[in-house]
């Protein structure tokens, strides 16, 4: 069992309210449970409460068993001077504030419909790919559908502050910001982090001095990213080019190249290589400096989309990597890589944006390109679909990976409006018994 299905008792007042009392035989009145407090500090505040016929207003905190009071070092911390009642699943010590008074403690153990518990139970203790797989058919859709906007908010709050960050980091210039932004949305999932280490050792402002040569471009981009061979493994005309002009405008710009062992090929489809990547973001880049202010004036989906549609320079229409010769055809950046800039890059700059400037038309239109675009294909989401629940746009499909990775592999069930839902259907009777051993199970985990 873990604390947040107390707060989660607590919260939606799913145990039994009957004659409380605290441990010490105190009764208790619940007038207000409080709010939840995400920071640090006890776990909700603003709760009213009578005991034993006086009033209380403060705050209450929980753990599953009172000594861990004493293990978190609450008994120091002036932070919990102010609350008012200890509500645990089991009380196995008394705990005094560091005025030396008792604290009132309320147990919970009792108190738990089995019904609940059982579900509960259930939820954390499956091997399932999302633990309540099981009933995810029997999920009403609005309940689905707005607790998926939710998730959503959050992706995008979480990357927007990525972002923002980038913002501070870079002088508050947005350009340069977003060269980060898109170069690791470029990278995708497995070379993104060597695209932004590239566009952090590489500022834009460099790159847009020579933003008139593809091949001054190029040149820095490969030189600067390791991944430019020497001599005496490449002594084609284009490769010894890059490597002059390199030489050149590294010392001019004071560049040392990042280690290629940055870069993965490995398993990877050769229009993915960060080879052509690179490429690709040189044209991105030849082709416009103001690729953030496209994107802010950028009327709909179909004319961002239109801004990252580039073709390659001569050498790259033939070639995955330097060397070995390919069959000959456009290579472009294709729909999927498109579709990954625009929800990974210009979405979160897009809620960034409206969150620092105060402009909420671009947190309207994040979601609306979100909601435009076809839902990703990857494993993840082909199994949300193989369960039931198919992402009908990117929107969705954002969602759903955020789902699972922020709250379904993190065992969130309580925190989680679906978990809710089905702990909140759930009677102290309609639930299957637990077996023997599973009883036992839980007896031992609550201690
Ligand atoms: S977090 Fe929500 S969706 Fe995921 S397993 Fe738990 S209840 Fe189901």
């Amino acid at each position: 069992m873990k604390e947040d299905f107390l707060h989660y008792l607590w919260r939606l007042a799913r145990f039994d309210l009957r004659d409380l009392r605290t441990t010490t035989g105190e009764p208790v009145t619940i007038q207000q449970f409080g709010v939840l407090n995400t920071n640090a500090g006890p776990d909700f505040d603003d709760a009213r409460l009578r005991i034993d016929g006086l009033h209380w207003a403060g705050k209450v905190e929980m753990h599953l068993r009172s000594s861990e009071w004493y293990d978190h070092g609450h008994d120091s911390d002036p932070a919990y001077d102010g609350v008012v009642l200890h509500v645990v699943l089991e009380e196995d010590r008394p705990v005094f504030r560091r005025d030396g008074s008792r604290i009132p403690c309320l147990e919970l153990r009792h108190r738990i419909p089995a019904g609940v518990r059982n579900t509960y139970w259930r939820l954390l203790h499956n091997a399932y790919w999302v633990p309540c797989q099981t009933q995810l058919q029997r999920v009403p859709d609005p309940l689905r559908a707005l607790w998926l906007q939710r998730v959503l908010a959050e992706r995008l709050s979480a990357r927007s502050s990525t972002f923002a960050g980038h913002v501070e980091a870079c002088g508050r210039d947005w350009e340069e910001a977003f060269y980060r932004t898109l170069a690791r949305a470029m990278g995708g999932k497995v070379n993104g982090e060597a695209m932004e280490m590239l566009a952090c050792s590489l500022p834009l402002r460099v790159l847009l001095r020579h933003k008139h040569s593809l091949l001054q471009l190029e040149a820095l981009l490969f030189g600067q990213s390791g991944l430019l061979p020497g001599p005496e493994a490449d002594e084609s005309p284009y490769v010894t080019q890059l490597r002059r002009e390199y030489a050149l405008l590294a010392v001019k710009h004071g560049l040392s190249p990042l280690p290629t062992s940055a870069w993965r090929f490995l398993r990877m489809r050769p229009n993915n290589f960060p080879t052509v990547r690179i490429a690709q973001l040189a044209c991105l880049l030849h082709r416009s400096g103001q690729l953030f202010g496209k994107c802010l004036a950028a009327a709909d989906a179909r004319e961002l989309r239109n801004m990252f549609e580039v073709s390659l320079s001569n050498y790259w229409r033939d070639h995955y990597r330097f060397g070995p010769v390919a069959d000959r055809s456009p290579r472009r950046f294709g729909e999927s890589a498109i579709r990954s800039v625009l929800i990974n890059a210009v979405s979160p700059a897009y809620v960034a944006y409206a969150r620092l400037r105060g402009d909420d038309r671009y947190r309207d239109r994040a979601m609306a390109l979100l909601e435009s675009l076809p839902a990703e294909s990857n494993s993840v989401i082909r199994r949300w679909r193989s369960l039931g629940w198919a992402a009908a746009s990117a929107a969705e499909s954002q969602a759903l990976l955020e789902l699972k990775a922020a709250y379904c592999d993190a065992s969130r069930c309580t925190s989680c409006s679906v978990g809710c839902a089905l702990l909140n259907r759930t009677d102290a009777d309609d639930a299957p018994r637990l077996t023997l051993n599973e009883e036992a199970q839980v007896y031992r985990q609550a201690g």
